[in-house]
């Protein structure tokens, strides 16, 4: 029987070897047991998305500073991956804000100080999950810098945002933000999530954010980190309270019935065409309430 010519051709091997060495060459950071998508933007400074959730990654002389374990499977996922970048252990964990989702873990980082802005206090006591952290390290309050080795990492709270202890971060030398639970690539935010939303809030932070003209957005639950999806998010909370603002303004000039009125029939009128493409468009209306129930209401 005839063999096939190329089958042990040296050419045949080295071509093999060659794919191998570029599939490894190419292939993302992470292991091919892990979902992690590591990305570098800086010398010492990662984003990695991992299980539905984004934390930022600071490396510095003495340890590593992180966002938002999550829970703890996540936060053990979390330390394999920053393992594979430095020996250093994770010295400082920072929650971005009080949801019970994001702040699970933090046991699992048992040389980390923990910093939460202080009116996560408060939801932290009554949590009945066990999510939420035993005892924080640092309450922070409107702007808190850390120098982590090379990197200036300011924390910064506008207000309440998506829960009341909203923290961003703004690294100004790499230009990164990090924002939590604001806004997805291309959607708008599913209507069951907003309930605890303050959209005021959301808007003035969001607007502070684009100031710093930032190169890399993190929002925990994309894996993108394009700043263009900061832009439209402050966008579309810019449109949507010029949208509701006069009509309620009217209406409270008017009286409560008027305003109650207003409450039953805007969310139904106001289109924004704009964001017609974004998955959950049809969620819009409870936007329009979740806005007009922030102007009035504060809340
Ligand atoms: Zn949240």
């Amino acid at each position: 029987m005839k063999t096939n010519p190329l089958h042990k051709s040296p050419m045949k091997k080295f071509s093999t070897a060659v794919v191998v060495l570029l599939t490894l060459l190419l292939s993302p950071l992470s292991s091919a047991a892990s979902n992690a998508k590591v990305t570098q933007i800086s010398d010492n400074v990662y984003a990695i998305f991992l299980d539905y959730y984004h934390s930022l990654v600071v490396v510095g002389d003495q340890g590593v500073l992180i966002t938002d374990p999550a829970n703890p499977a996540r936060a053990e996922a979390l330390q394999t991956e920053i393992a594979k970048l430095t020996d250093l252990p994770v010295t400082q964990v920072v929650l971005s804000h009080e949801h019970y989702d994001h702040v699970g873990g933090t046991e699992v980082f048992k040389d980390a100080d923990i910093y939460a802005h202080q009116a996560t206090r408060p939801v932290f006591r009554i949590d009945t999950t066990g999510q939420a952290p035993t005892s924080v390290d640092q309450y922070v309050q409107d702007k808190t810098t850390l120098e982590v080795g090379q990197t200036q990492v300011d924390l910064l709270h506008y207000g309440a945002a998506d829960g009341v202890g909203t923290l961003a971060i703004h690294l100004p030398e790499e230009k990164v933000v990090f924002t939590a639970d604001l806004y997805e690539t291309n959607q708008l935010t599913d209507q069951r999530w907003l309930a605890d939303s303050n959209f005021l809030g959301s808007r003035k932070l969001l607007n502070a954010l684009t100031e710093f003209k930032p190169e890399f957005a993190i929002t925990t639950h994309s894996a993108e980190l394009d700043p263009e999806q900061l832009q439209l998010a402050a966008d579309f909370y810019n449109d949507l309270y010029a949208a509701v603002e006069p009509a309620l303004s009217k209406a409270m000039a008017e009286g409560f019935p008027a305003v109650m009125a207003l409450m039953a029939t805007l969310p139904e009128q106001v289109k924004l065409d704009k964001y017609k493409s974004f998955q959950n468009y049809d969620h819009l209306p409870a936007h329009v309430e979740r806005m007009i129930f922030s102007i009035f209401h504060g809340g």
